[in-house]
């Protein structure tokens, strides 16, 4: 550590967290600002519950802008997009296609799998030291494909045979019993054995004890706002009134375009609407492994005796409005894959947006404003990503030079 900082973070979601703990590992007084009454109520509330950490490419990849115009058209399709007079959304949509070629996805898939494995093995340690139960395990994760020639493509792009298999339908329900009745319909999967589940909810409120235990960690509740200051800082002001500190930190989710909008700083976010459903199936529907059904965009995390089933980008909703329409199409393809997952309306739904960039990556840096530093924009990977990008954060603050921010 290169000096003692007193650091205010914004944002009690996963990243904000995971951000204090790696600064407050590092010595470091954090403050965390929380607008809400509990850390982890917003996108990392019900997310689909998966550490995905070797399955991180990005969605802007070569082709999916074809495949996305076949979704548009599907019925019960997982992309629903809501073109609007929105500059922002038109400049994100650009970027986004831009991104969608195989070599700036191959570059990208790199940077976050380098950021997804340097947290599994730190997320090891902070396991080993007693973090608060979150329902974690390590069961893998299947990746089951229904139309063959998608998966003879991603056969091909497994790179670490001894971290990763390509298996034939049988050996995906050999891996995972629960989808016996999907083999006929599979053309294979790849399973990553290594793969981790959890509740994103109850990771932030493990975190959020082992942070209450240390006397350099504070949680405040309250609303942040940041405007210019003196000299190239920003100023950071809660509720209102102006909060002193010497380091910023904004990690609130989508809510950090907002929070940076005075700051003149355009941040390239985007809330990715998705949905979840949250139940209690009978014993031998809730799959062991987490599973993603490739073709429909959905995965599944038994959580303890729930079975987590999250699915569905819908772009051009920035809102968390539960739509009977949508979730009507996620319980008919839930239906249609794990007949008898769904009983009869008991399963809890929930919607969040998930903070985007157009390439996937997450802006862990710097800014124009000597104290300010962004962790945003952690898209669909937010969980698998968070423990790694707060020591991507410690690193670059390790690195200050000091007197720019004395
Ligand atoms: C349907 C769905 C499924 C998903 N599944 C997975 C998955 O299986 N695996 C995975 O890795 N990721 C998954 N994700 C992605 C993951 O949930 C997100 O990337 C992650 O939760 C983002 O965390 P965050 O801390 O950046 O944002 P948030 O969790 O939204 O936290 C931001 C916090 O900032 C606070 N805030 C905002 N503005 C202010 C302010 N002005 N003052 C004070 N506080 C403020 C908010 O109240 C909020 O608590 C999924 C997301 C969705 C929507």
């Amino acid at each position: 550590m290169a000096g003692k900082r007193t650091i205010t973070i914004i944002g009690g979601g996963v990243i904000g967290l995971t951000s204090a703990c790696a600064l407050v590992r590092d010595g470091h007084d954090v403050t965390l600002i929380e607008r809400r009454g509990d850390v982890g109520r917003e996108a990392s509330f019900a997310n689909g519950g998966q550490l995905s950490y070797r399955y991180v490419s990005p969605l802007a990849d070569a082709g999916i802008a074809q495949d996305a115009l076949g979704w548009l058209f599907r019925p019960n399709s997982p992309i629903s997009l809501r073109l609007k007079a929105d500059p922002h959304q038109w400049r994100w949509l650009l970027a986004f296609l831009c991104a969608c070629n195989r070599q700036t996805n191959r570059r990208n898939a790199a940077v976050l799998l380098d950021l997804a494995l340097s947290g599994q093995a730190e997320l090891e340690k902070y396991r080993e030291e007693g973090l608060g139960d979150f329902l974690w395990r390590r069961p893998g994760k299947l990746v089951l494909y229904r139309n063959a020639a998608t998966f003879r493509k991603a056969a091909k792009s497994v790179s670490d045979p001894e971290r990763q298999r390509a298996l034939s339908p049988s050996e995906c329900t050999d891996v995972e019993p629960a989808f016996e009745g999907l083999r006929e319909q599979i053309a294979g999967g790849i399973f990553s054995p290594e793969d981790e589940v959890g509740d994103c909810f109850l990771f932030c409120k493990a975190l959020r004890e082992t942070l209450a235990a240390s006397p350099n960690f504070r949680l405040i509740q309250g609303d942040a706002t940041l405007t210019t200051g003196p000299k190239d800082r920003c100023e950071v002001q809660l509720d209102g009134k102006p909060f002193e500190t010497d380091l910023v930190v904004l990690a609130a989710g989508i809510g950090s375009r907002k929070l940076a909008r005075p700051l003149a700083l355009n941040l390239p976010l985007y809330g990715l609407k998705g949905y979840s459903l949250t139940t209690r199936p009978r014993p031998g529907l809730v799959p062991s492994v987490s599973v993603t059904d490739y073709d429909n965009r959905v995965v599944y995390a038994g959580l303890g005796d729930r079975l987590r089933v999250a699915a569905m980008v819908d772009i051009g909703s920035e809102n968390t409005h539960l739509n009977p329409k949508r979730l009507g199409e996620l319980r008919a393809l839930v239906s249609e894959t794990l007949p008898g997952a769904l009983g009869k309306g008991d399963d809890t739904p929930w919607a969040g947006l998930r903070p985007a960039t157009p390439t996937g990556v997450p802006i862990i840096a710097r800014t124009r404003y000597d104290n300010l530093l962004l962790n945003v924009g952690h898209g669909a990977l937010g969980f698998t990503l968070s423990v790694g990008s707060g020591l991507r954060l410690k690193e670059i603050v390790a690195g200050f030079d000091t007197r720019a921010v004395s």
